[in-house]
């Protein structure tokens, strides 16, 4: 990575980690992805704000805060493999490779997974496996997962997505409730799920289907 995209990489993980304090190696993986290959050509000079940008297809890329924070909500360590709902840019993802030794990552818009695919090449990444398809159905495939993170809202978890959770594995997901969405992580122990409500937050909401 040039010199200067590390060094905004490096000043982004920092200010997350003044407002949300990083676990080390989640932090050197803030520094490690570099940011501005996930945000289209004209939005480059705002990649390492701490917002949200648009990316196409009329999805948005998460801000980098929400995504360490999902991160750092999933437990990675101890942790083999993650499945990820919605890969969109391939920005979670990516900071997920560093995280896991496995990462599984599923999008319904198939432009929007061509490109991710490209960028995960671009940085050899070669851990993360992506698929276009419809992310509520899992990937049954390679179940069971430790972890499972939505990166897209839902209303609930569907039946698919809970038996391809392992037994103890964490979920986490942005959970619609009265018109708002609330972070919630759950686990999954003698087959129940418990949750614990974290924060309220905006994702786009998953749909069904591929388009
Ligand atoms: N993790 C992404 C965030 C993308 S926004 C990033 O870092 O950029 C959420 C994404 O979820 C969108 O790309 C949307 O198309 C996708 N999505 C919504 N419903 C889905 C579904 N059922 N299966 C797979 N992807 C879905």
């Amino acid at each position: 990575m040039e010199k200067i995209i590390a060094a905004k990489c490096k000043k982004m993980a920092e200010d997350i980690d003044s407002v949300f304090p990083l676990e080390p190696k989640i932090k050197k993986a803030f520094e490690d992805i570099n940011r501005e290959l996930f945000v289209p050509a004209g939005f480059k000079h705002l990649a390492y704000k701490l917002d949200a940008l648009p990316m196409g297809a009329n999805q948005w890329i998460s801000s980098p805060l929400t995504v360490a924070k999902m991160t750092q909500y999933l437990n990675p360590d101890g942790a083999d493999s993650v499945l990820e709902i919605g890969c969109g840019s391939g920005y979670q993802a990516a900071i997920l490779s560093r995280l896991f030794r496995r990462v599984f990552t599923v999008e319904r818009i198939e432009k929007l997974i061509v490109e991710a695919k490209r960028r995960f090449r671009d940085l050899s990444i070669y851990n993360i496996n992506a698929r276009y398809g419809d992310g509520l159905l899992g990937w049954p495939e390679f179940a069971p997962y430790d972890r499972i993170l939505f990166s897209a809202s839902a209303s609930e978890i569907p039946e698919e997505i809970f038996s391809q959770l392992k037994e103890g594995g964490v979920l986490v997901a942005p959970m619609e409730k009265g018109g708002r969405q609330i972070i919630t992580k759950f686990v999954k122990r003698s087959g129940r799920l418990f949750s614990q409500e974290l924060e309220e937050c905006l994702f786009v909401p998953t749909k069904n289907g591929t388009v």
